[in-house]
């Protein structure tokens, strides 16, 4: 047994949470995992991760009073929400639900059992349309899908619980979490998958017969737009950053998770390219709606604040980690 507190990551089952759940054991946390399993892969967490898995909702409210009563915990980390941007348009309800409402329960059963250490998953969706890059936490919030608006309501929401209640929050903005654990033992495996480098690398498995460039005409140097895609390693080691803060007495506080690099969709497909040594066939598509030309974060608040260093700020890895993932995934072929 650890000395370390024991912390609740809800969506531990998940993509980035997995990724947290190893880190925080890593640093000896005790780690228990909440998830309800809708999207989740439990055969992570229990064969890979090693770490209890208590399936449930954070909407349950009666559960989860239960789960706190019986449990010494000393902070949650929450990763459990809905993702898809384009989906949240068409399934408002389920989304606020979901992310508003369930984190708002999950909120209070934490209250009512006085744990008040909350480490939260949000986006740099919240920002809209960029107005300065690179974007620092200052940047003006529009968010612009019922999925930035409702990580946006519970950063408000965050901030009137700190000041009711002295709920204290680290609230970490993602830009584009990609890669995996270098391990090749977790990684990204959405169903269905949107995002571009793990769809690039299904196309390169044959999975998939090509992949769409949403935009070949933005004024960028190729015409494809740029993001900022960080490792899922390091937004890992920022969460514990975060975790420790809190942990320490820190106050509330939001932080952009980048890289501070910008690469093209032309060059995330190049690398992909150069990484699996196979054909990556592409079709050159109209501009997903909603899309921002250029995202890129100025992470300089966290590494001022919390001392975090980036590992893996290179495209190449980022790619390579998760080509590694993705060919245990599906059999290497
Ligand atoms: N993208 C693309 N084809 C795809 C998926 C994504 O061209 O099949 C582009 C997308 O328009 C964006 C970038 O790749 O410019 C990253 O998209 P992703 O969905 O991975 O993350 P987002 O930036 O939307 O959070």
């Amino acid at each position: 047994m650890s000395n370390k507190p024991t912390i609740l990551v809800t969506g531990g089952a998940g993509y980035i949470g997995s990724h947290v759940v190893l880190a925080l054991k890593n640093f000896g946390y005790e780690v228990i995992v909440l998830d309800n399993l809708s999207y989740g892969h439990p055969e992570i967490v229990k064969e890979v991760l090693k770490v209890e898995l208590i399936v449930g909702d954070t909407n349950d409210r009666p559960f989860l009073d239960q789960l706190f009563a019986s449990r010494e915990i000393a902070a949650v980390m929450h990763f459990a929400a809905y993702i898809a941007v384009g989906e949240s348009v068409q399934k408002p309800i389920e989304y606020y639900r979901n992310n508003v409402v369930g984190t708002l329960t999950l909120l209070e059963a934490m209250l009512q059992a006085q744990v008040k250490k909350f480490v939260f998953s949000s986006t740099c969706a919240i920002y809209g349309m960029p107005q300065e890059i690179p974007m620092t936490e200052n940047h003006p919030r529009n968010p612009l899908s019922p999925y930035a608006s409702s990580k946006n309501m519970v950063e408000q929401i965050l901030g009137d619980l700190d000041l009711a209640y002295g709920l204290k929050s680290v609230a970490f903005r993602y830009f584009n979490a990609s890669g995996a654990d270098p391990s090749g033992l977790l990684g990204e495996d959405h169903q269905p998958e949107t995002h571009l480098i793990p769809l690039a690398l299904l196309t390169a498995l044959q999975k998939r017969s090509s992949l769409s460039i949403f935009g070949t005409d933005y004024e960028t140097k190729d015409g494809t737009a740029i993001r900022d895609y960080i490792h899922v390693n390091d937004l890992a080691s920022a969460h514990v950053l975060g975790l420790e803060y809190l942990l320490n007495g820190g106050q509330s506080e939001v932080f952009n998770l980048g890289n501070g690099n910008g690469f093209s969709v032309r060059e995330v497909i190049e690398t992909a390219k150069q990484v699996t040594q196979r054909d990556i066939p592409v079709i050159e598509s109209d501009r997903r709606a909603g899309d921002a030309p250029i995202l890129i974060g100025s992470s300089a608040k966290a590494r001022n604040l919390l001392g975090w260093n980036p590992q893996y700020p290179d495209l190449n890895t980022i790619v390579t980690h998760a080509w590694q993932w993705h060919q245990r995934r599906h059999g290497k072929q």
